[in-house]
């Protein structure tokens, strides 16, 4: 990989894309992994390449769902784990969650060789293997789960999720977390909680604030998570990308 120098104005946009080109060359990345990380590019830049006081409220209330939850699971696709595999079982840690691999291109290769990656990263049990259960409303493949990983839980965090199957995970009455830097997304506006940032920032900041609220009681979390607004934080970031302000 090219050593990109540290005060490359753009350093950290430009590793995250060697991380997915790495990915793909390692087999855990899709090609259209690469278009939906040059998507993802477009609107990060248009953010500033930062974490916005909205996301952080945003990403506050995803832990404080994923430390009320009585079964959270962590969904990972091929863009996550080559992204940040180590961040989400640090975050699946602090959040007493599990990890299940989740792929919108499903193939038997990629699930082994994102289970590997995961478990390389610390995970112990990875999920998504079996895939013995189904999400109503989607084709055959695209609804594969496991039954005692998202068939069972009742909040998903799903990073950069396609837009149906979020729709159809929300549909199940399951509390989701939708990562993606794109506001106008349907997977985010289909969400409870919508995190507009960057997966990179986004889940070592959710690790840092479950830890944080580590000792909340459930009034606390809860309080926590009815203060969001969902509409309102999409809405932030919107007016962030079209005014550049600090939202
Ligand atoms: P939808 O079906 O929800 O309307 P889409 O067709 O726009 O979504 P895809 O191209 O399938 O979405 O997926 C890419 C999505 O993931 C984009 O919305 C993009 O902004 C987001 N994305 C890509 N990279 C990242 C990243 N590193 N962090 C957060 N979001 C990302």
């Amino acid at each position: 990989m090219t050593e990109i120098p540290d005060d490359h104005p753009r350093a950290a946009s430009l590793r995250t894309r060697h991380r997915i080109e790495d990915g793909v060359e390692k087999g855990i990345t899709s090609k259209q992994g690469l278009i939906a990380e040059g998507r993802g590019e477009a609107f990060d830049y248009l953010l500033g390449e930062r974490t916005l006081p909205s996301a952080d409220d945003a990403e506050r209330a995803a832990a404080a769902q994923l430390l009320l939850a009585d079964h959270a699971v962590l969904s990972v696709n091929g863009n996550v784990a080559a992204l940040v595999p180590g961040e989400m079982v640090e975050l699946a840690e602090a959040t007493g969650a599990d990890v299940e691999v989740n792929l919108f291109n499903r193939t038997d290769e990629r699930m082994d060789a994102i289970a590997d990656h995961l478990r390389d990263h610390g995970a112990d049990e990875v999920k998504g293997l079996a895939a013995d259960a189904r999400i109503p409303g989607l084709d055959h493949e695209r609804a594969k789960v496991d039954a005692d990983g998202i068939g069972d839980a009742d909040v998903v965090l799903v990073p950069l999720e396609d837009g149906d199957r979020a729709a159809a995970l929300a549909e199940m009455g399951k509390t989701e977390i939708v990562v993606d830097l794109n506001p106008m997304s349907r997977s985010p506006r289909a969400a409870a909680i919508p995190v507009i940032d960057n997966v990179v920032r986004a889940i070592p900041r959710m690790t840092e604030h479950a830890r944080d609220l580590a000792g909340a009681s459930d009034d606390e979390l809860e309080r926590i998570v009815a203060e969001f607004d969902a509409e309102e934080a999409l809405a932030a970031a919107e007016r962030a990308i079209r005014t550049g302000g600090d939202e």
